[in-house]
């Protein structure tokens, strides 16, 4: 499989939007990018079935934490910085707006919320959380940080009635309950 990919994903693939779209410029709109999440969804659990295309998901959100932490969050002194800087990109990028709750990272449990999340509010009620992306995009962003691997689970969202999505996050191996 990882023989002669022809898509590995690299920075470089963002393009070079100040000579690709002189008059566009590095705006869409959100239904853009939702049309292309929610289709991309739909086909990936036709052809592989819920349970893996919500692996495929996370697992797409992990790669795409990681590049963004190495491309635009960068290394943090501490863990008030870091957070700083990602409350700060991710209102400028227009992802959502981000509140820790709790933060332990000695015990390996954080708790995080997202409100006007980029992927989900504003959908009508589904009785599931359905951010699976941001789970693993969480992921990848805390182990970049830390050093330490993270299982993130959505545990409220927009689609199960709240109004904002809120995200648990616990380093494997803790015995931190949830
Ligand atoms: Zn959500």
């Amino acid at each position: 499989m990882t023989e002669n990919r022809k898509y590995a994903f690299d920075w470089s693939l963002i393009g070079n939007l100040e000579e690709g779209r002189p008059n566009l410029g590095n705006q869409t709109r959100l239904e853009v990018y939702r049309l292309m999440q929610f289709c991309f969804r739909d086909v990936l659990e036709q052809k592989l079935g819920s349970d893996e295309a919500d692996r495929v998901f996370y697992q797409a959100g992990y790669l795409a934490g990681n590049h963004f932490y190495t491309n635009v969050i960068g290394h943090s002194a501490d863990l008030d910085e870091f957070v700083r800087k990602l409350q700060t990109t991710l209102k400028d990028l227009g992802i959502g707006v981000l509140r820790v709750e709790e933060a332990d990272l000695a015990a390996g449990k954080l708790v995080l919320t997202v409100s006007e999340d980029l992927d989900c509010s504003g959908l009508p009620e589904l009785n599931y959380e359905i951010c699976t992306y941001d789970e693993g995009f969480i992921a990848a962003l805390l182990e970049s940080f830390s050093g330490i691997r993270f299982n993130v689970k959505e545990i409220d969202c927009w689609c199960t009635g709240d109004r904002t999505c809120r995200f648990l996050a616990l380093a494997e191996g803790s015995s931190a309950a949830p």
